[in-house]
């Protein structure tokens, strides 16, 4: 029963008196007796007035507990804090020989529990309360009980100051309950405010690198922007800066080792801006990333435009410097292009655009190089502007021409198939070259319409060729295809359409494509050129050599013919490191059942050397330059190859002969 009630309202008494025990026990735990029979009891004993009837105890208030001896009243109370059961209050004996007196055991008590309220009893001839108080050295949590005892009193007593004690107990609670929820709240707030700082953090720097972003970068450019059209001695520059073949080690080493080389150059472009001397003098320097590979750094409070370079040369240079990451040696380096501000610019995008115009000129000119953006740059972005405009109405205004060059059997010097090359005559800026202008027209979209007319005019051609030749129907066409030109749209369905319209067999087309164009559109490709495949037509794969010359492509592809990049012949000897790639790419592409195609072949010995190496055909200004549909027929007329297999023969001859 006591259990259920709450631990504060347990009661102990300490007196070594076993009747007073009995009367205690009797006033604060009564039996379930009739209530008339106890009072009559109590009244008897203690001589009460009727009138405190009233105060008569409910059975079952109070848990009490009894000691005789203060030791024995000390352990009670140290269990009953140890177990979290403290008492409500204690009615303490001033006098219990042999042992503590009350005023002893008080001072135990409240050393194992100090809020404790006791009450003391004591006889009129006992210690003075005064005394008492000397010796406890507080009045407070301590009432003096004179004897003989008043039974409601005790009760009164008893209930009162265990329940001042759970009052007290609940405050405190309460207060430490506050206190805690007061805690939770600043840590909420600290944490609410973290958060806010790391959104606006977020929002304004890159994710991978930590750097600042374009919104970021963009904003104290537009600072810089502001100052420079306020004050004209102040001068920033912007520095534009990509990794020089960053997609090779993507597709090489995965992005993974991608993802950490680019915090590496942004950790090494922090470096570059921080240790900077005070002759740059920049106020406030912000590195950013674009996106990719694409990194810009904005020089705000420039001393003088030659700083700009400066800075740039110290970032190429470290950026280049080796790195090691995730076990593999890497060796990457940057082209840079700059801008310098001027009050002119207008919006951020401009001296970006020009930054960039800036990079685009340094790579040109050959990689890790820093531009600067100027007059001649200026003009050469206009002039691809100009051009990019004058495409649109080239092929209605009939610009376009096509030029054919032969690709011969090293055997037998028979012509086996021509490759379509593009000419575009602009009316004032004379011949163009494709390498100028297919970059453009990949820009611009136009390469879609190009692409398309070359592809039917190509067709159309073979197809007029076959019936004017009726022992060349096996002539093929090469036709070269861009890497945009196979994301965009239905490709196979635009090379079925010109077969259609021709009337030309698919086995007599190869589409040419290079290993970047691959590369840029690997998702969309191995579909398409099954499709391809499917109408019968043939793929080379272009350039082999120039660009990632992954040889896992060979393998996953279908391809029928390789062409070796004119590098590789170019520099060719029988018995140099070029020949011996020649050698090993093309005992592999004969394992896999591909034709090998030499590209650019200028001079008899090269010839020669190809056919040593067994390999399959070849093009190239020796055999014959690029040349107009006139002059194919001729060439289809007459028997040229054959020409150029005896040649080849007489030189291969004499050759055997001198080292004999
Ligand atoms: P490509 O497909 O590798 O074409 C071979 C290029 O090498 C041609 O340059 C050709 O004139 C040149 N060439 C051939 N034999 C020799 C040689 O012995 N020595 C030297 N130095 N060069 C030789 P061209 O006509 O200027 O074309 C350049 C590139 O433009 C082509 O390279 C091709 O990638 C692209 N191209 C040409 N026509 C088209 C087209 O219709 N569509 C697309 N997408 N690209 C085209
Ligand atoms: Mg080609
Ligand atoms: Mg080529």
């Amino acid at each position: 029963m006591a259990t259920q009630e709450s631990p504060l309202q347990r009661v102990l008494v300490i007196d070594d008196d076993k009747s007073l025990q009995e009367t205690f026990r009797g006033i604060l735990t009564p039996p379930k007796v009739d209530t008339a029979s106890l009072d009559a009891i109590t009244a008897a004993l203690f001589d009460e007035p009727d009138a405190t009837k009233a105060a008569a105890p409910a059975a079952g208030t109070f848990e009490l507990d009894v000691a005789s001896q203060g030791q024995e009243g000390l352990a009670l109370v140290q269990k009953a804090v140890a177990e979290g059961r403290r008492y409500g209050m204690a009615f303490v004996d001033m006098r219990m020989p042999p042992g503590w007196d009350g005023v002893t055991t008080i001072e135990h008590l409240w050393k194992a529990d100090p809020e404790l309220e006791v009450v003391i009893c004591t006889a009129f001839s006992d210690s003075s309360w005064s005394d008492i108080v000397k010796r406890l050295g507080q009045t407070h949590r301590l009432l003096l009980l004179r004897k003989p005892f008043d039974k409601a009193e005790v009760w009164q007593l008893a209930s009162a100051l265990s329940h001042k004690r759970q009052a007290e107990d609940a405050v405190r609670a309460r207060q430490l309950e506050l206190k805690a929820a007061n805690a939770r709240l600043e840590e909420e707030i600290v944490a609410r405010g973290r958060a806010e700082d790391r959104l606006k953090h977020d929002a304004l720097h890159d994710g991978l690198t930590d750097l600042p972003n374009r919104l970021l970068l963009s904003e104290r450019l537009q600072r810089c922007m502001e100052r420079s059209r306020r004050c004209p001695e102040y001068r920033y520059a912007v520095i534009f800066l990509d990794l020089d073949d960053f997609k090779l080690i993507n597709d090489t080493l995965g992005h993974t080792v991608g993802d950490q080389v680019l915090v590496e150059v942004a950790r090494r472009l922090q470096g570059c801006l921080r240790c900077l001397d005070t002759a740059s003098r920049q106020d406030d320097q912000t590195p950013a990333r674009l996106g990719g590979d694409e990194f810009v750094v904005l020089l705000d409070g420039l001393k003088l435009p030659e700083d700009a370079r400066i800075v740039g040369d110290r970032i190429g240079k470290a950026v280049s410097e080796p790195l090691s990451v995730g076990g593999h040696e890497i060796v990457i380096t940057t082209s840079l292009g700059i801008a310098h501000g001027t009050p002119e610019y207008g919006i951020t995008d401009d001296i970006l655009r020009d930054a960039d115009a800036a990079l685009y000129a340094s790579k040109a000119a050959g990689k890790g190089r820093v531009g600067v953006f100027d007059d001649a740059i200026r003009k050469q972005v206009m002039d691809r502007l100009r051009l990019g405009i004058d495409l649109r109405k080239a092929i209605k205004e009939h610009q376009f021409r096509l030029l054919f060059q032969p690709i011969v059997s090293l055997e037998s010097g028979r012509i086996e198939c021509f490759e379509t090359l593009l000419r575009w005559d602009h009316p004032e800026l004379g011949c163009i070259s494709p390498l100028l202008f297919i970059p453009i027209a990949e820009e611009t979209g136009a390469i879609h319409e190009v692409g398309r007319w070359v592809l039917r005019e190509s067709c159309q051609q073979l197809r007029i060729w076959h019936e004017q030749f009726a022992d060349r129907g096996d002539v093929s066409i090469s036709v070269n295809v861009s890497a945009r030109q196979l994301a965009w749209g239905d490709f196979a369905a635009v090379v079925e359409q010109a077969l259609k319209e021709s009337g030309l067999a698919g086995r007599h087309l190869n589409i040419e494509l290079t290993e970047s164009a691959l590369m840029e559109h690997s998702k969309v490709v191995a579909g398409l050129l099954d499709r391809l495949r499917a109408l019968g037509v043939k793929l080379h794969l272009d350039d082999f050599g120039t660009g990632y010359s992954s040889l896992s492509y060979l393998h996953q592809l279908p391809f029928d013919a390789i062409k070796i990049d004119r590098a590789f012949v170019k520099d060719m000897k029988l018995d140099g490191k070029h020949a011996n790639t020649i050698q090993a790419i093309q005992h592999m592409a004969h394992n896999r059942g591909m034709q090998v195609i030499a590209e650019g072949i200028e001079t008899i010995e090269q010839l020669v050397v190809l056919q040593t190496l067994n390999c399959d055909s070849g093009q190239g200004f020796f055999m014959s330059h690029p040349v107009g549909a006139t002059a194919v027929r001729s060439m289809l007329g007459r028997s040229d190859g054959i020409r150029w297999a005896e040649e080849a023969q007489r030189a291969k001859a004499e050759a055997q002969a001198a080292v004999a």
